[in-house]
């Protein structure tokens, strides 16, 4: 009889390993040997330089099965008290439709989407931000709206920022903001001001006018509830040149005069309460809103309707120009990742109730709180604001202790951050009987009020009559037609169908590291104990989360090779302010002041460039060698010169070129040696986890996009979270929150997000990863990644050259083909190569960045052998096709390649008389003809998109 294998042979811990990795054993050595290595540890040594290699492994944690991981992780989330919350201050209750919850937000369809830098294959959720914009310019009462930001605190910061730039009061360095905003918008907002170099004044509104300020931010409602005609201050500080924005909460927009009515130049809010989860602070989608005339300056992105080949109408980002990676220093803003998944979720929220459903909703939480302030203003309480649409105030003074803690013993939280006041906001959860209880809570049992009684008798409105909203709003007809749970499930069904997500094929954009976001990894997210939490809430209920982030943090530790996490930027960009930021204040801290140059190499990604202007900084870029590599005797020539003002290099590693420098330890020597810091991006750290560290490499601050290396996934062009790690002489310098302090940075560091912890519920992503695969999983991860991308530089280089490559002419976890040659013998350009990947059912790699004319592939440890062969078959294939108009069997426009991606219009098309045909132009593979993924649209026009700008909804006429 054989041998029954024991249990502990049995137990299999790496299991997830196995999962997560695409390539199996033997792929492996198959793979192993076409790139001329004998195992992981051969190809290690060949291609990381011995100086970075680290010598001692991770001490993170051994691997946990799914199961178990799953089982740790829910012993922490039982942790998290959830407490009704009645807080408030931009943060609500909200019934996620479940429609929604389980076809959007627990969808890969949706979810593991890129941004729609490919409209052709992303109409879908295009056509859905277009939704999220119409909603906003609905609502706001303004022409244009940008598709989502970050929270509403960093769009407020946003729209200070336009203020500025707009603003005829082009003297005055000063910004009006009143106390009546939220209080972490007003932290931001003043963190931000630093940089820009402006003051910032707070008080009341009223008292703006009697600054002479170059913009003023108003609060509609305010923090406290009050709700207050705008419009005479609105036209008031205008007549003095300022420039007038509001933070406004978008359901009380559904019954409430908009700002824009009443003149407000820009407007913005979260839009958290349309269906998107709390979750202790994050994610949602920001909304802003401005006039046509200040388009050109709006932050952020804007999607636009254009054209395609065939004159259909078809969505695509619009006047990309204004953004970071083309404008870098010069741009509006350095959002990159925002939150389009979330912006998503709340157009489909307003597409599912329509404009009715929603001022039903509105108007019944409006008239719970009316009879909520009238039965306690019976009983004797004392209210702070006479008018409100959601929230009240009270004045409780030395009682406020006591019903706190009532409050908690019943299950409910309160507002607390206000001296001698509790505040009290509703939403659309808060129910008759919730009503009650705050009655009980509030009085005591024996008050006699009766809710049903009190609705028979309360009168109508809690604001100004002239503030009743009378226009119309969402009246387009996708806000009108999927108002039945069938027609939503389709509609979204619809949508999903016209996008290439993860789900379809592999996404091999270089830099986003597009890697598997495990099923497991993704449940917590949806769980109670981490969706539901109001992000201030007493912290002592917030227990399993404050663990859960505090073991990710020590994990970050050991794998960055920093002293200190920071987890509050919520995207990579954001991450650079942040540590940016620190850097700036250490210098302070020693008298340095006045360093300020930043030094970015040529390669940088446009965030860089952008965010270090957000400080303040002065851009100083060095070049790169013919290898790629940051040009050492400039970069020395350039430290030197700016020794006395030097305060930072922003550098890339493994470079944007996909190499390990050999040099990084020496640049950091030198940067260094002249005073200045190390800001290491680690947009690319699925190349070092394991196998180096920025810290051990000499880097001072790093920050790491979550949603790249590990495993949370893009959602279409956010969520993200872009932690950031530093030495410890910058932990002091992070930043800190105003409503939640955080131990760590000093009180009184300003902060650069909303919320305290950023997007805390994604974090349970993130954890589930380093958990699952242990110290030995992460190793492996990164050498497959490393293996995978050099396997397909191995197969593709005899077809096209490859640019830059490090020791032994291998590349790290990305490489880049460069189609600069074949666009000079054939006419072909990157672009239509990137198409014609549609037609072969793969998304484009990443085109023209670092280098313009180029793609750059990152394959990620997470794809088999077998999907990374179909992408070079299609890319060899399609270089085929190059040589037939190289030859002139094409000519320059009649080939597939010009007119790609091919749609199903083309081919019905009865004229068709091309010189290639039908099934070339869509089945051009029987793999393909297996699993077609069809693009809707053709080639769009960028330029005439542009050119006549429209970004709010399509009439459905011009469909026909
Ligand atoms: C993705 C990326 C960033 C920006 O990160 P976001 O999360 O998109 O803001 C910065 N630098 C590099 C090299 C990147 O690839």
């Amino acid at each position: 009889m054989t041998r029954v294998p024991s249990l502990t042979e049995l137990e299999n811990k790496q299991e997830f390993l196995a999962r997560h990795i695409g390539p199996d054993a033997e792929q492996q050595q198959q793979m192993l040997s076409a790139i001329g290595a004998e195992s992981l540890e051969d190809m290690t040594q060949k291609i990381v330089p011995e100086s970075i290699l680290l010598k001692q492994g991770l001490n993170v944690a051994d691997s946990r099965t799914e199961v178990e991981a799953l089982a740790h992780l829910r012993s922490l989330a039982d942790q998290n008290q959830v407490l009704k919350t009645y807080i408030g201050m931009g943060y609500s209750n909200t019934h996620v439709p479940s429609v929604i919850l389980r076809n959007v937000l627990e969808n890969p369809g949706w979810y593991t989407a890129y941004t729609p830098y490919q409209p052709e294959i992303a109409q879908g959720r295009l056509e859905a931000i277009l939704n999220f914009q119409q909603l906003t310019i609905d609502l706001t009462g303004l022409d244009l709206a940008s598709s989502s930001l970050l929270d509403e605190a960093t769009a407020g910061a946003e729209a200070m920022g336009l203020a500025k730039r707009v603003s005829k009061n082009k003297k005055s360095n000063l910004f009006f903001v009143s106390d009546g905003v939220h209080p972490q918008t007003i932290d931001v907002v003043k963190t931000r001001a630093v940089g820009f170099g402006l003051e910032v004044i707070v008080g009341p509104a009223s008292d703006a006018v009697n600054h002479d300020v170059f913009g003023a931010m108003l609060s509609y409602p305010a923090s406290n509830g009050q709700v207050d005609d705008i419009e005479q201050l609105i036209a008031d500080l205008q007549a003095k040149k300022a420039v007038v924005t509001v933070a406004a909460d978008l359901m009380s927009l559904t019954v409430l005069k908009s700002p824009g009515e009443m003149g407000a130049d820009v407007v913005f809010g979260n839009s958290q309460r349309f269906g998107v989860p709390m979750g202790f602070g994050g994610p949602h989608a920001a909304f802003f809103a401005t006039r046509d005339k200040h388009k050109r300056s709006m932050p952020g992105r804007i999607i636009g309707v254009s054209k395609d080949t065939r004159g259909k109408p078809a969505l695509r980002m619009a006047m990309q120009t204004r953004e970071q990676h083309i404008r870098r220093e010069k741009a509006n803003s350095n959002i990159c990742t925002a939150q389009v998944l979330l912006a998503n979720m709340a157009s489909f929220y307003a597409v599912y109730h329509g404009p009715k459903g929603l001022k039903n909703i509105a108007t019944r939480i409006n008239r719970l709180t009316t009879i909520l302030a009238t039965g306690l203003q019976a009983k004797g309480a004392e209210l702070a604001n006479d008018t409100w649409f959601d929230t009240i105030t009270l004045n409780v003074g030395e009682d406020k202790d006591a019903i706190l803690a009532n409050g908690v013993e019943a299950g409910v939280n309160f507002r607390r951050d206000l001296a001698g006041q509790i505040g009290i906001a509703l939403d659309e959860t808060t129910t008759r009987e919730d009503v009650a209880q705050l009655f009980d809570i509030i009085l005591g049992t024996d008050h006699g009020l009766d809710v049903a009684t009190l609705d028979s008798e309360v009168a109508g409105f809690s604001y100004a009559d002239n503030l009743e909203r009378t226009s119309e709003y969402l009246t387009h007809e996708v806000f009108n037609s999927y108002h039945s749970e069938t027609e939503m499930m389709r509609y979204i069904r619809r949508l999903e169908g016209k996008d290439l997500a993860l789900n379809h094929s592999m996404i091999s954009l270089g830099s986003c590291t597009m890697k598997l976001n495990a099923a497991s990894e993704m449940l917590p997210v949806s769980w109670n104990e981490f969706s539901n939490m109001h992000p201030f809430c007493p912290q002592d209920q917030a227990k399993g989360y404050v663990a859960m982030i505090e073991e990710l943090e020590a994990w970050l530790v050991n794998i960055t090779g920093y002293d200190a996490i920071c987890t509050q930027p919520n995207s990579g960009a954001q991450g650079e302010y942040a540590g940016l930021l620190a850097i700036q204040k250490y210098h302070e801290s020693r008298g340095d002041a006045h360093r300020n140059v930043c030094l970015i190499p040529s390669s940088a990604h446009g965030t860089n460039p952008a965010s270090a202007q957000m400080i303040g900084m002065k851009v100083v870029v060095t070049a790169c060698d013919s290898e790629g590599n940051v040009d050492m005797d400039d970069l020395r020539a350039k430290a030197e010169e700016l020794s006395d003002s030097l305060s930072c290099i922003m550098i890339t590693y493994p470079s944007t070129h996909g190499v390990y420098e050999e040099t990084i330890g020496e640049i950091c020597d030198i940067i260094h040696q002249h005073g200045g810091q190390v800001y290491l991006d680690g947009a690319n750290m699925n190349a070092q986890v394991g196998l180096t560290s920025p810290g051990s490499i000499g880097a001072d601050v790093s920050h790491l996009n979550l949603h790249k290396t590990f495993a949370i996934p893009h959602g279409g062009g956010g969520p993200g979270m872009g932690p950031i790690g530093v030495k410890a002489h910058l932990a002091p310098f992070v930043a800190n929150h105003s409503v939640i302090d955080l131990k760590g940075p000093e009180s009184g560091n300003g902060a650069v997000s909303a919320a305290q912890y950023g997007s805390a519920s994604i974090l349970p992503i993130s954890y589930m990863y380093i958990a699952m695969l242990g110290n030995e999983g992460l190793r492996q991860s990164t050498q497959m990644a490393i293996l995978n991308a050099n396997y397909l530089k191995a197969r593709l280089s005899e077809h096209f050259p490859i640019l830059y490559t490090g020791r032994g002419g291998y590349v790290a976890h990305e490489c880049i083909v460069d189609l600069r040659p074949l666009k000079e013998s054939s006419g072909v350009t990157e672009m239509d190569v990137a198409k014609r990947l549609n037609d072969y059912g793969f998304h484009a790699p990443t085109m023209s960045f670092p280098v313009a004319g180029t793609l750059m592939i990152e394959p990620t440890e997470s794809e088999s052998k077998v999907e990374i062969d179909r992408l070079a078959d299609a890319l060899i294939a399609i270089r085929a096709e190059i040589a037939k108009v190289e030859s002139g069997e094409w000519n320059e426009t009649d080939n597939p390649l010009h007119n790609a991606p091919h749609t199903m219009d083309d081919i019905m098309d009865p004229t068709w008389n091309r010189a290639y045909d039908r099934e070339l132009a869509v089945f051009p593979t029987q793999e393909v003809r297996n699993n077609k993924f069809w693009p809707t649209v053709n080639r769009i026009d960028d330029v005439y998109g542009d050119r006549n700008l429209h970004c709010s909804c399509v009439p459905t006429e011009d469909y026909v």
